[in-house]
């Protein structure tokens, strides 16, 4: 470890459970945060300042200002910039740390990209806020060995749980299926910033527990910031009859497609199924005939009232003013093209 290193991470290498070995280990760890919003911003940041050797930040997304709240990393130009979360992410963490690699991958993770988002990392910290984004994360780990550590927050409340392939409990061992009705989200029931923080602080804890001593907490954690209840039961034991650790069956890697998805805590819907790459600074030509267009060399911005699209150069498109997938595709079709 070299000298500079040394004194930056003094306090981590000072506590005993890491010492300078367990700095070492952490320094050439490589971890992918999959979202980049109120869990992925802390994780990010926290696995960043530890000294993890090389970082990927993933989000589909752009900062706006109704993200500041609780998304810790970005801030007020940002949003007027509406610059991609993982591109913000990553230049403000490469300004505290400037030793480490981090990437930014402006990228929905499908079953079509995971292998090359995913393939190379040694964990998977869960900052996403869907189950079909979860799903899909918890059927690439198990297939390939690979550790993740799931997290949620709504409200007040939120949820950690460390998965081992093989040696813990899975998702699916959990929640056999996705759960069913309508499931409060961010947009419904709001959500507050510390709930957020505090289940990134403990996916980040197992996470760096993992990467130093090969092991994770056996618990299910769940707390209510607001009441103050925290509660740790034994982690459930292996389904034997599990679809994805027992029976190795992994649907959802198998889906290649996927239907247009409203966005949580946003009155949008997120277009990916026709993704071929596109020209922006032509489309910006045609599009400005039609309304106003701003863009760079991240994402193209076209407002046309009551909606603004957000277009990235792999053809995907978030359409704002609508949670419609049917309306958000006719607008697509209308303005990018079938
Ligand atoms: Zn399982």
């Amino acid at each position: 470890m070299l000298q500079g290193d040394f004194e930056r991470y003094s306090r981590q290498i000072r506590f005993a459970e890491i010492g300078e070995r367990g700095q070492q280990r952490i320094l050439d760890a490589r971890v992918a945060v999959v979202g980049c919003g109120a869990l992925g911003t802390f994780q990010a940041a926290a696995l960043a300042r530890a000294g993890v050797g090389f970082l990927r930040i993933i989000d589909r997304d752009y900062v706006e200002i109704s993200n500041l709240q609780r998304q810790w990393l970005f801030e007020e130009a940002d949003a007027e910039a509406a610059l991609p979360k993982a591109i913000a992410a990553r230049d403000r963490l490469g300004r505290a740390n400037s030793g480490i690699q981090i990437e930014a991958q402006v990228a929905d993770l499908t079953a079509a990209n995971a292998a090359e988002l995913l393939g190379d990392v040694d964990l998977i910290l869960d900052g996403t806020d869907n189950f079909e984004t979860r799903y899909l994360i918890n059927d690439f780990s198990v297939s390939s060995g690979l550790p993740w550590i799931y997290g949620a927050a709504v409200g007040s409340y939120g949820l950690a749980m460390p998965v081992i392939p093989g040696r813990t409990a899975c998702l699916a061992c959990v929640y056999p299926e996705p759960p069913g009705g309508a499931q409060p989200t961010c947009e419904t029931a709001g959500v507050l910033a510390t709930a957020a923080a505090l289940v990134a602080s403990l996916q980040v804890s197992a996470a760096l527990k993992l990467i130093v001593t090969g092991d994770v907490p056996r618990w299910l954690t769940t707390a209510d910031v607001w009441t103050g209840e925290i509660r740790q039961i034994p982690q459930p034991a292996r389904d034997p009859e599990c679809r994805a650790c027992a029976r190795r069956e992994f649907p959802w890697l198998e889906t290649r497609r996927r239907a247009p998805v409203s966005m949580c805590g946003r009155n949008a819907v997120q277009i990916h199924e026709l993704r071929r790459p596109l020209d922006l600074p032509a489309l910006a030509a045609r599009l400005s005939l039609l309304g106003s267009v701003r863009s760079n060399e991240f994402a193209l911005r076209f407002e046309t009232p009551p909606y603004l699209l957000t277009v990235f150069p792999d053809g995907r498109v978030i359409v704002k003013g609508t949670t419609d997938p049917g309306v958000a595709r006719s607008v697509y079709a209308r303005y990018i093209g079938g």
